[in-house]
């Protein structure tokens, strides 16, 4: 179902004013502009290279928000899963994916569907042949270049579709076919390169990242994120330093470190960044006899972009035993800290913490806690590791810690603005029993966590959590302090984004949309759709800033769908 609801007479006309959709659409999108990142169009992920979240346009402001209505709908269509997709525009077509990997384009101006394209993934998990998914049949958008858009999928394929038609150019099987692998992040193109990772570590698999030509498909590099068995040679003397940190037979069980998330791209350091995720199983006890760092899992890791060598390591949960992913978004911004401008990234990975790291050297500026965090006291800035409560590594008694598994920050992006200089950080509180499973037996296409129900019995009462659970905290990365928080009554909030015209948008887990002023977190406005919101972007058509999210269940309770908003938009958000 299409639905296109014109703003006014003189918007219905548009679309036959404006020029015929051609070949040309988004063929434009090379490297150079990649990097000058057009702010009247949302090119990549996280807008600019540096996944800022940060948009230059600036025509709503606090002054005139009061009028931001709704432009158009699209229902995507089809879904039993959350839209978690951060859609791109260019030259007029905005291109998005939605549950179960579909890939569409639809006009930016009216919402009018250009193509859907769907790549029939088969369900019900690997007893039925399709992937096993851990956390639903999610996406988090395409990337552009060179005409072409393309998307990660959940059976671990990797497409290049014509921009124009939506027909698939190339497709390349990234992962072992009917494996434990699967995509649900978007991929990244740097230097010519696509670049994907994938997710599967709770199935028990071994993380990489890929580069693939992205005219061709072919592949230019592959880096692993940890070591396979020792018997049968290192790919790389970064894997040969990384196995003296692992123990036993650690290959047995994948050992983890997913990409599945988080990247980022510097051209001038010709640096790319990657998070990893948990060890797999969870346990380090299952996993490594209980001990070693297991490099380089839950790190954010510089690769050369053109080789996929890994240049520096920074680890964010050394031993990781708690799931503690360090896929999460990254920024990089340039910030003054104590009088000197410093070439920074920033992540706030599930473990708690919000570091500021050189982006240059990986050498860690600043870490401090910004939720509830129990597993350890603080980051240690000389040695660069958490200071771990004893109780952290956990036995079979077992112990609460916070953050859980879902952790105190997740898909959901933060953001940057340069000019308020403050990051605005979508989080949370959680906590878990974690407790070592004296019977782990791993099982095929099932969670192989290591963790469970002990025999030791016996589990104490969860100490209380703040309420609510869900925050956004808007922290300076300069000097680690919170200016702001807003609290949200749910903990499965979307992602953010600001602009210069002073605003920070967002979305609460009920569907809230809403605009607050970028530096006081005075609430400008708000409006209701659907539950379950992704990430907001924002571009420029015909003279006029749009403000773009997909939320929505996709079943009784409302659409899966595309909502773009501009000013004096009066398309009536359908009640359901
Ligand atoms: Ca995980």
């Amino acid at each position: 179902m299409s639905r296109v609801l014109p703003i006014s007479v003189a918007a219905l006309l548009l679309p036959l004013l404006a020029p015929p959709l051609s070949a040309q659409r988004s063929a434009g999108v090379d490297d150079a502009a990649l990097q000058a990142a057009d702010p009247t169009e949302w090119l990549a992920h996280g807008r600019d290279p540096g996944e800022a979240y940060y948009s230059p346009l600036d025509q709503i402001t606090a002054d005139n928000i009061d009028r931001l209505g709704l432009a158009w709908w699209w229902d995507i269509g089809g879904s039993q899963g959350r839209l978690e997709a951060t859609p791109l525009v260019s030259d007029g077509v905005l291109y998005g994916t939605g549950t179960w990997s579909t890939v569409f384009a639809v006009d930016a101006r009216t919402g009018e569907e250009i193509w859907r394209w769907d790549p029939a993934i088969v369900r019900g998990g690997r007893q039925n042949g399709g992937p096993s998914v851990c956390c639903g049949p999610v996406n988090r958008g395409p990337a552009l270049y060179n005409g072409k858009v393309y998307a990660g999928l959940l059976d671990g394929r990797l497409v290049a579709l014509d921009a124009e038609t939506g027909r698939p150019v190339w497709v390349e099987q990234t992962t072992p076919v009917g494996g434990e692998y699967s995509i649900t992040m978007a991929p990244r193109i740097a230097n010519g390169n696509v670049i994907v990772g994938n997710s599967g570590a709770e199935y028990g698999v071994r993380g990489y990242v890929t580069a693939y030509d992205a005219e061709t498909g072919n592949q230019a590099w592959r880096t692993y994120t940890v070591p396979g068995n020792p018997a049968l040679g290192f790919e790389s003397p970064a894997m040969e330093f990384a196995a003296a940190t692992w123990a036993g037979n650690w290959w047995d069980g994948g050992g983890g470190g997913t990409v599945w998330d988080g990247m980022a791209f510097d051209p001038d350091a010709n640096l790319f960044y990657i998070g990893t995720g948990n060890g797999a199983p969870w346990s380090r006890e299952h996993r490594s006899d209980g001990v070693g760092d297991n490099l380089y899992l839950a790190s954010i890791l510089a690769l050369d972009a053109d080789t996929g060598e890994i240049i520096w390591y920074y680890q964010t949960a050394p031993g990781d035993d708690w799931d503690y992913t360090a896929v999460q978004n990254m920024i990089l911004a340039d910030i003054v800290i104590d009088g000197v401008e410093r070439q920074v990234l920033m992540q706030a990975p599930k473990n708690g913490f919000f570091y500021v790291l050189d982006r240059i050297t990986g050498e860690l500026l600043s870490a401090e806690a910004f939720s509830t965090v129990t597993w350890a006291y603080e980051v240690d800035m000389e040695t660069g590791r958490p200071l771990e409560v004893p109780e952290a590594r956990y036995n079979t008694s077992g112990v609460w810690l916070s953050p859980g598994p879902r952790g105190a920050h997740n898909w959901n992006p933060m953001s940057y603005n340069p000019n308020t200089g403050l990051v605005y950080l979508p989080g949370q509180h959680n906590q878990r029993f974690y407790e070592v499973d004296p019977d782990f037996d791993p099982v095929p296409g099932r969670f192989n966590i290591g963790i469970g129900p002990s025999s030791a019995g016996g589990r104490p009462d969860p100490p209380e959590l703040p309420e609510p659970r869900g925050f956004l905290a808007a922290i300076d990365p300069a000097t680690q302090q919170e200016h702001w928080r807003i609290p949200h009554t749910g903990s499965r909030n979307g992602g953010t984004m600001t602009t210069a015209g002073n605003l920070l948008f967002s979305a609460t887990e009920e569907g809230v949309f809403y605009a607050l002023d970028a530096t006081t977190g005075a609430r400008l406005w708000e409006a209701e759709l659907p539950e379950g919101p992704a990430t907001p972007i924002t571009y420029e058509l015909d003279g006029r800033q749009y403000v773009t999210i997909l939320s929505g269940p996709g079943d009784a309770r409302g659409p899966g769908a595309v909502w773009s908003f501009v000013l004096d938009g009066n398309a009536p958000i359908p009640q359901f």
